[in-house]
């Protein structure tokens, strides 16, 4: 690494001042951060990077007991501030709660990771567009779409008057292509995407960017629960259960997987892939980037090829 700045080298089609600075481990030093649906799965990668970074991060989840145990373990180490704050995200006064408690516990929001998301009934008939669930549609549009509308509504309120901050939600490759998912998820993936757009487009003259991410298949407590349910005639729970790690056989239905990178046993898709994708988008190594929808999915969408 440099010990002092230095200039890039100037392309030949025009002077580049750029001077990077003296190159830093933690990229988000200073700043404050909330990972909504950080208990576990990607949220939890990213929050576990985020600190690591320098970033305080608040865990806003609703499995209590996970959220509390992930910011305890990380907040034993000393370079480390991680809370959690119960937070239902389809809640409006959830999320005013989180917020303004962040704000006023550090003063400033600097970024957030509207994360948090249900995958909706697996039941087979249900997966039909001739027999959706009304109402399963609108559980899976409260989390996934007004979820993530509010983080960015209440994140806007307290991050304008700042002059500068960082919006990013996760989607899914279910936002760019269909077949992946029930109608609800697809539709709801696909309303981010529409989210990002609009408030990118509203709050950038705020020094506020907006972004998203795509992640293709991470083998996390949502897809384990997809597997384990898909077809069944009943299902509660659409995606918000704790199932822990995937099995043997599940690791090996992830491995026939295929990408544009190869066949994921080579390529395994991790939570902290999606994690380093954040990162880049907090950070401040994206300035120019708004309004942008991040696929992170070894190049499946781009190819008839791709998945298994
Ligand atoms: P996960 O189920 O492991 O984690 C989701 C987290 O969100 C959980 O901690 C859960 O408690 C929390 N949550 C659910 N409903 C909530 C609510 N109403 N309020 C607050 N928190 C709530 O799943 P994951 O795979 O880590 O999913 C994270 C995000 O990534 C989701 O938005 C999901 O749609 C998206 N995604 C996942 C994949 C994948 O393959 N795992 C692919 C594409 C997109």
């Amino acid at each position: 690494h440099p010990e002092k700045p230095f200039q890039i080298i100037q392309p030949p089609f025009g002077k580049d001042t750029t001077t990077y600075a003296p190159v830093s481990a933690r990229r988000l030093e200073g700043k404050i951060a909330i990972v909504t649906g950080g208990a576990r799965g990607i949220g939890e990668a990213t929050v576990r990077l985020f600190a690591i970074h320098g970033a305080k991060v608040v865990i806003a989840d609703v499995e209590d007991v996970l959220g509390h145990a992930l910011a305890t373990s990380l907040s034993s180490s000393a370079s480390v501030s991680v809370t959690y704050f119960h937070c239902d995200v389809s809640s409006e006064e959830h999320i005013k709660n989180l917020i303004n408690s962040t704000v006023s516990k550090y003063g400033k929001l600097d970024i957030i990771f509207n994360n948090a998301g249900i995958l909706g009934s697996q039941t087979k008939n249900k997966k039909s567009i001739v027999d959706f669930d009304p109402e399963e549609f609108d559980t899976v549009m409260r989390v996934n779409v007004k979820g993530v509308a509010l983080g960015m509504k209440h994140a806007a309120r307290v991050m304008i008057p700042r002059g500068n901050g960082c919006i990013i939600s996760t989607a899914s490759v279910a936002s760019v292509m269909g077949g992946l998912g029930p109608h609800s998820y697809t539709a709801s993936k696909h309303a981010i995407v529409g989210l990002t757009k609009n408030a990118a487009c509203e709050l950038g003259k705020f020094g506020i960017r907006v972004n998203c991410i795509s992640p293709f298949g991470v083998a996390t407590s949502m897809l384990v629960n997809a597997w384990r349910h898909s077809g069944e005639e009943e299902e509660e729970g659409g995606g918000g259960m704790n199932f822990g790690l995937p099995n043997e056989g599940e690791v090996k239905k992830m491995e026939e997987f295929v990408t544009s990178l190869g066949n994921l046993k080579n390529a395994t898709l991790k939570g902290s892939d999606i994690a380093e994708a954040a990162l880049y988008l907090a950070s401040d190594e994206s300035r120019y980037v708004s309004g942008h929808n991040l696929v992170v999915d070894g190049g499946v969408t781009i190819s008839r090829n791709c998945v298994g």
